[in-house]
């Protein structure tokens, strides 16, 4: 039997460098060996308010986003999650076999109610860790291509895999994560202690967008932040700044880290940024013109609505095996 892969994303604004480099990449290097799913988390985005105009078009845009990518819509099913009922059912599910301490110790839960306390949390932001867990196990997966910021998550979905078995029977697939070495965390260009994100501030200097103009790109990597070692090498505590710059290199262009540094021996930071610009824009480039073609949202709905019939499938046969294991069938 084929072995299975499966990532996710929030529609939550345009996808960024960080999206491709730390988890499309990795995905769509790999689709031809699995059977592969991508699933547009929209009920992930709804755990804070979005405008339901704003959320539609992000779902569209996320799609067209992918497939520009490079993410194959006849090898990889592509899905809404709220098309596919199984995951709310078996979410609810696996919120019962988590700790109250699991889910306060999740990094994303502790930073945001660090600033309003517990009392102000979403509830929302609490549980949706659990969500996860099942959008991860309904289709059997066993690699999760993700960036760093989410191993937490499936190693959560481990965790809670491993508990179910032990009290149902051997009922839920063990996934494996998959955070590649290079590229699992691109930084904020203007300040490398923050990851980027897409649900940055769209002027954010700091955050490259897949579809940016292509001059303001290049702008935004020649005026990232740096230091004033004036050397090109890779130390991410000493200088987070250029060491970002050349995971970026080094994730797009396959080139090792000791032979960057080699090339750049003696020289200033202003031709390696040039460089690092030029490999972006040509990547940017090539997205953006795919774009054009599957920027189209009557073929996307067709994707959409085939691939929520394919996924329900593998979802249903899954919950009614937990179903059966739990004695709710
Ligand atoms: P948001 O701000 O809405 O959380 P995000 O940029 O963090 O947006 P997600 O939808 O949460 O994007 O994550 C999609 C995928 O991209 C995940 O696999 C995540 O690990 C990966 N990812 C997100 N940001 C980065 C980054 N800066 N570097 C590497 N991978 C990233
Ligand atoms: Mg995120």
């Amino acid at each position: 039997m084929n072995r299975v892969m499966l990532t996710g994303v929030r529609p939550s604004g345009n996808l960024t460098l960080g999206n491709y480099l730390g988890a499309i990449k990795n995905f769509v290097d790999r689709q031809e060996s699995y059977k592969s799913y991508i699933f547009i988390a929209d009920l992930h985005a709804v755990t804070s308010y979005k405008e339901p105009n704003f959320l539609k078009e992000s779902v569209y845009n996320c799609i067209a986003m992918y497939l520009a990518c490079g993410v194959d819509e006849n090898k990889t099913i592509i899905f809404k999650q709220s098309d596919v009922l199984e995951h709310g059912t078996f979410g609810f599910i696996m919120t019962f076999q988590t700790k109250m301490g699991e889910l306060s110790r999740m990094t994303q839960f502790k930073a945001k109610s660090q600033g309003c306390g517990k009392e102000g949390v979403d509830t929302g932001l609490f549980v949706y860790p659990t969500l996860m867990v099942a959008d991860i196990l309904l289709y059997n997966t066993d690699i999760v291509p993700v960036g760093k910021d989410q191993q937490q998550h499936v190693e959560l979905t481990r965790d809670l895999a491993e508990r179910f078995n032990k009290r149902y029977g051997n009922t839920l697939n063990m996934p494996d994560v998959y955070v590649d070495v290079i590229g699992n965390k691109i930084l904020n260009l203007q300040n490398p202690a923050e990851k980027m994100n897409k649900s940055d501030d769209g002027n954010n200097k700091g955050t490259i967008f897949l579809m940016d103009d292509l001059n303001v790109a290049r702008k935004k990597i020649m005026s990232s932040v740096t230091d004033n070692y004036n050397k090109v090498h890779f130390d991410e505590d000493l200088q987070p700044g250029i060491s970002n710059l050349m995971s970026i290199l080094a994730k797009i262009t396959g080139e090792t880290f000791e032979s960057i540094e080699k090339r750049y021996e003696g020289k200033g930071y202003g031709d390696f940024k040039k460089e690092v610009a030029d490999v972006v824009c040509s990547l940017l480039e090539n997205i953006q013109e795919r774009f054009k073609k599957y920027n189209n949202k009557e073929l996307l709905d067709k994707i959409l609505f085939n691939g929520a019939n394919d996924a329900r499938i593998d979802a249903s046969e899954t919950l009614n095996r937990v179903r059966k294991s739990m004695g709710l069938n």
